[in-house]
């Protein structure tokens, strides 16, 4: 099988950069191990924002910026064209317990963030039940969040209007290399192979295992990070905002449904869910809304992230000259997709990119 573009892993990243490639007017193959989208980008709480903007540098935040921007026209595209609404909604969050004031204060007003400080009569009055023990808190007005689930089955819908061609259940084992080592020849699968003039790996944590590391020295550093969730069902209505605390946060979804998340374990590949992690995030949510700790867990999942040191890597391979990785997001994959998958795409049929690129370069 031949296209212009083979692109390996759908999660959010890989389908956003199979939209992109199609954007841009290339046949496009999509392979996934596994079905679409259920790995780290099914698994995540669809804030659309890093937890604590103002620690993250300006490369995050001009991807970051870039996707804000991107997601509304996304949103209404997906609505329009797949009838599945992705619920993109700017709710705003609330962020208590900050112990470094002065920095999120000026670094949010040096980028043009709207922001309010809270007192304790201001959260009682916006937030009602909500218990902080520290004022005050921080509230980001323009931060929205997005139904992570819906929006990957919309974008798998799009791609497939768009003729992408997508293969569930292609696990790729390796690629193969041409005798200089210099281009990708083919990805090898149990079900055959595949051959396109550019490849962009966006596996997500699985990524190192595939990358070709010839003169090793260009292996990825990107690691397996476990984040477990809870799903309640609370009142609708009931809790306005996101509210973020000491790095664990609560996402109210407009039907009720309340995510609490989540944990950072390093681990390997696994998703087994634990009763530590079950009672920590329940603990959690109790001690900020005491008044629904009578709610039951509903759901409790983990998924896993693709962790890196610092900003993600889009970037060419050092040594194949048609081999390109998009991926080590961590905990930002849904909020950068949109400008990520872009960016990687300027580099393919070389254009002008959106933001300098050299910051995400391997
Ligand atoms: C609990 C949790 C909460 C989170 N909350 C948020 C949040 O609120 N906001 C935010 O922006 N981010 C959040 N994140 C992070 C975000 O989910 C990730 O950064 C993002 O999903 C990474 O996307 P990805 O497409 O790179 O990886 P994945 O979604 O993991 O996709 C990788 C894909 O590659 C496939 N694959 C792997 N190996 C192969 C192979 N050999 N051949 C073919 N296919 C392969 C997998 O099956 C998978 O579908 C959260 C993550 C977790 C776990």
């Amino acid at each position: 099988m031949n296209s212009d573009i083979l692109i390996v892993g759908a999660g959010v990243i890989g389908l956003m950069t199979a939209l992109e490639c199609s954007r841009a007017g290339a046949t496009v193959t999509l392979l996934d191990k596994s079905l679409v989208g259920q790995e780290a980008s099914w698994a995540g709480g669809g804030i659309l924002s890093p937890l604590y903007p103002w620690r993250k540098g300006n490369a995050i935040s001009a991807l970051r910026n870039w996707s804000e921007r991107q997601y509304p026209l996304l949103a209404a595209e997906l609505h329009e064209s797949t009838g599945i609404d992705v619920e993109l909604s700017q709710c705003g969050m609330l962020i208590a317990d900050i112990p470094d004031q002065q920095l999120a204060e000026n670094t949010l007003a040096e980028r043009n963030m709207p922001f309010r400080w809270l007192d304790s009569g201001e959260v009682a009055h916006s937030h009602a039940g909500l218990c902080l023990s520290a004022n005050p808190a921080l509230l980001l007005p323009t931060i929205a969040q997005i139904r992570n689930p819906r929006l990957l089955a919309a974008l798998k819908k799009l791609l497939e209007q768009q003729q992408v061609k997508i293969f569930e259940n292609h696990q790729v084992t390796r690629f193969i290399l041409n005798q200089s080592g210099t281009r990708v020849d083919y990805a090898e699968t149990p079900h055959g192979e595949f051959s396109a003039d550019s490849v962009v790996l966006t596996a997500g944590a699985w990524s190192p295992g595939l990358w070709p590391d010839i003169n090793s020295g260009t292996a990825l550093p990107i690691f397996p990070v476990k984040g477990q969730m809870l799903l309640l069902q609370a009142p609708i209505g009931s809790i306005p905002s996101i509210v973020l605390s000491d790095h664990q946060y609560i996402v109210p979804r407009k039907d009720g449904h309340v995510l609490v998340g989540s944990t950072l374990e390093k681990t390997e590949f696994n998703k087994v869910k634990t009763v530590p992690a079950k009672r920590q995030l329940k603990h959690f949510f109790d001690r900020l809304y005491p008044l629904f700790s009578h709610l039951p867990v509903i759901k409790h999942w983990a998924g896993i992230r693709p962790g890196s040191h610092g900003n993600p890597i889009i970037s060419r391979h050092t040594e194949i000259e048609n081999m390109y990785v998009n991926s080590g997001h961590f905990r930002n994959g849904l909020n950068l997709a949109p400008a990520s998958a872009r960016l990687v795409v300027d580099m393919i049929v070389n254009r002008e990119p959106i933001v300098p690129v050299a910051a995400y370069r391997l």
